[in-house]
This record gives C-alpha cells, sequence and structure tokens, in this order.
C-alpha cells in the first residue's frame, strides 16, 4: 500500500541524501526553549503531559529519557516515529505540531484536547453512551483509524485513554509512538514481570498474549488487525460501560485469550449486529478480523429503527452479569 511505500521511500532517501532528510526533519524541530512549559496534565507510563503554549496552546508530552538508552538509537527511534507522525491529517486525529529532538530533551507537540476521554466518561464519570451515540462514537474511531492504517500507521496502543470526545467529535492520540516510548523507558516500572499494566491487556490481541515475555515488549507483532482487537474492545467499552474480563487476574485474562476465549455476550442487551460486530473485531485470527473500511460500513448500515428501539438507555449488561 502506498502509505508502505512513502515510508519505505523516506527510509532510502535518508540513507542516500541526508541532507535533504536533515532539512525536513528541521522544520518539525521545535527548539526546546521555544516552548512555555505549564502545569502537568497527567503522568502516562512514559511521559508526562504538559499543557503548553507554542504559537497558541499546545499539549507537550515530555518523554522520560533515561541516560542509559541515549545510546544515538533512541533518538533515531524518534526521529523515525516523529517522521510518521508528521505525515497525519485528519480531523479525528490530534494535530502533530513538531518535537523537540535534542537528548535528553524529547518532546512532542500536539493540538491541546479540550474535552475529556473517552476513558474518563465510560469508567470514571460512569457516563452512560447510548446505541446511536455508540455508533456515531465508533464510526469516527473507524475513519480516524482508517486513515491511519491507509498511510501504513498501527497505532499499537488503541484504547479510550488516548481517544478523546470534544463537543461529539471524537480525538485519537498516541498512535505509532509505542518504540520510542517503550525504549525510554526501558521495561515498566509500575507493571508485573511481564510489563503489563493494568487496563492493557484487554486490548491485546490473542497473537500478541502468545508473545508477551518478559522484558520483549518491542518484539510484539502488532499489526492492523491487532488494532482492530483493541477497537472491538474500545466498542464494548462503549456499550458496557466496563472492561471484558472485569475483575479478572491478568494470569487469567491472559490463560483466556491466549487460549481463544471471549467476554461471553450472554448478558449484554444488545442487537445480534451489535454483537457481531464484537465478536468479529475480537476473532482469534488476525485474518478473520475486518479492517477499518468494512468495520466502518457495517456500523453506518447498523438498522436506525433498531438502533433507536429505546434512544434513551444504553446497551447495558444485566445485573446477573456483575456478579
Ligand atoms: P499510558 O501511558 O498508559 O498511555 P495515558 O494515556 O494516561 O497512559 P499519556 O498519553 O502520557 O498517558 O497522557 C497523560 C495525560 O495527558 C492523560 O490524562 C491524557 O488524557 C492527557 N493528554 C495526552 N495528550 C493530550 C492532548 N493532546 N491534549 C490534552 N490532554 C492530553
Amino acid at each position: 500500500d502506498s502509505g508502505v511505500r512513502a515510508d519505505s521511500l523516506d527510509k532510502h532517501s535518508n540513507a542516500r541524501w541526508p541532507r535533504q532528510n536533515s532539512l525536513s526533519m528541521k522544520e518539525w524541530d521545535i527548539p526546546y526553549d521555544d516552548v512555555k512549559i505549564f502545569e502537568v496534565i497527567g503522568a502516562g507510563r512514559f511521559g508526562t503531559v504538559c499543557r503548553g503554549s507554542w504559537h497558541g496552546a499546545v499539549a507537550v508530552k515530555l518523554l522520560h529519557v533515561l541516560p542509559l538508552s541515549d545510546d544515538g538509537s533512541l533518538l533515531d527511534t524518534f526521529k523515525h516515529e516523529v517522521s510518521i507522525f508528521r505525515k497525519t491529517r485528519h480531523e479525528n486525529l490530534v494535530l502533530f505540531m513538531g518535537a523537540c529532538m535534542k537528548p535528553p530533551r524529547l518532546a512532542i507537540v500536539t493540538s491541546l484536547c479540550k474535552g475529556m476521554t473517552l476513558y474518563t466518561h465510560i469508567h470514571l464519570r460512569k457516563d452512560k453512551f447510548t446505541a446511536n451515540k455508540s455508533v456515531l462514537v465508533a464510526q469516527q474511531i473507524s475513519q480516524g483509524m482508517g486513515y491511519l492504517h491507509a498511510r501504513g500507521i498501527i497505532h499499537k496502543d488503541l484504547k479510550t485513554k488516548n481517544i478523546f470526545l470534544e463537543s461529539g467529535k471524537v480525538v485519537i492520540t498516541d498512535f505509532g509512538l509505542f518504540s520510542v516510548t517503550k525504549l525510554c523507558f526501558g521495561n515498566n516500572a509500575r507493571g508485573d514481570s511481564l510489563g503489563i499494566p493494568s487496563g492493557w491487556l484487554c486490548y491485546l490481541a490473542p497473537e500478541i498474549i502468545r508473545a508477551l515475555r518478559p522484558h520483549a515488549s518491542l518484539l510484539l507483532p502488532f499489526s492492523k488487525a491487532t488494532d482492530i482487537y483493541a477497537f472491538g474492545t474500545v466498542w464494548y467499552e462503549l456499550l458496557c460501560g466496563e472492561f471484558p474480563f472485569k475483575g479478572q487476574p491478568p494470569e487469567s485474562i491472559i490463560w483466556q485469550v491466549g487460549k481463544g476465549v471471549k467476554q461471553s455476550l450472554a448478558n449484554m442487551q444488545a442487537s445480534r449486529d451489535i454483537k457481531d460486530i464484537l465478536m468479529v473485531c475480537w476473532s482469534y485470527r488476525a485474518a478473520d478480523r475486518p479492517d477499518f473500511p468494512s468495520l466502518l460500513n457495517t456500523l453506518q448500515k447498523l438498522p436506525k429503527k433498531r438502533l433507536a428501539r429505546s434512544p434513551s438507555h444504553p446497551v447495558h449488561l444485566s445485573r446477573s452479569a456483575d456478579s
């Protein structure tokens, strides 16, 4: 596909015309001192996000760079990921504005998202999403993700924490930065021995679960199909207001997903077509999962009548499912 070709062409040209490449990189290189950094918005696994100002309000993700990891390969990976990031322009994707590329000060500057994340809506505020609203959100996620995939970019970390909702508009963040963030922090200090932070596991497709090894997160087999699996989990959270395998220990989730066991939908009050989307996204075999354009097509075809059956009530799990 053309996205992949563009990337490999870039790599090729880097080797042959380094000067040209460094010129184009310069367009995106923001001197650290030009960015005003204000308060911390939040800290993730690999970086701290601050509100900032650079020609207006921005979000600045300061990567935690360990002195030991500063061996040149970190900077190369960072530059490569930035070169991918800068090619994205879509209304459902956060706007990349530039990066500070002088170690140890590595930072990514993006537009500041104003709304809340889907995670905050669903899990902290316990906001209920009607089936109609869930479909609108899912359609926008599919649109943004379809664009990324068409450009050959795999998100690798699609989850409700990385999806903002700004007055009904979906904005996806944090795509394609998985490798550099992993490199920065080495293995996750806050996760368990496999380096798995809580809340991450249920987004991981069976082939990733099966490849989990301590200290080997860079080798995980992410693909377009693993992004689709993660989308399935987001779809489930939207519909049910909770994570799949809720309350179960990581070992049990790993065992079940690795064997192809899925979260039961028996107690879920939703139409067949809505459940079918979940099941096909969570297919055990990567090849059986749909791509985002066909998912979007399915979402657009969901019968309005059926969705409108109980417009003011979200799809939900019956009480028995929680016990
Ligand atoms: P993880 O490290 O597991 O991905 P996370 O997604 O919470 O966790 P970050 O992506 O580092 O971690 O984000 C930290 C905080 O900053 C979160 O509260 C996130 O919502 C917020 N944030 C990230 N990007 C933006 C942005 N562009 N605009 C506004 N807030 C943002």
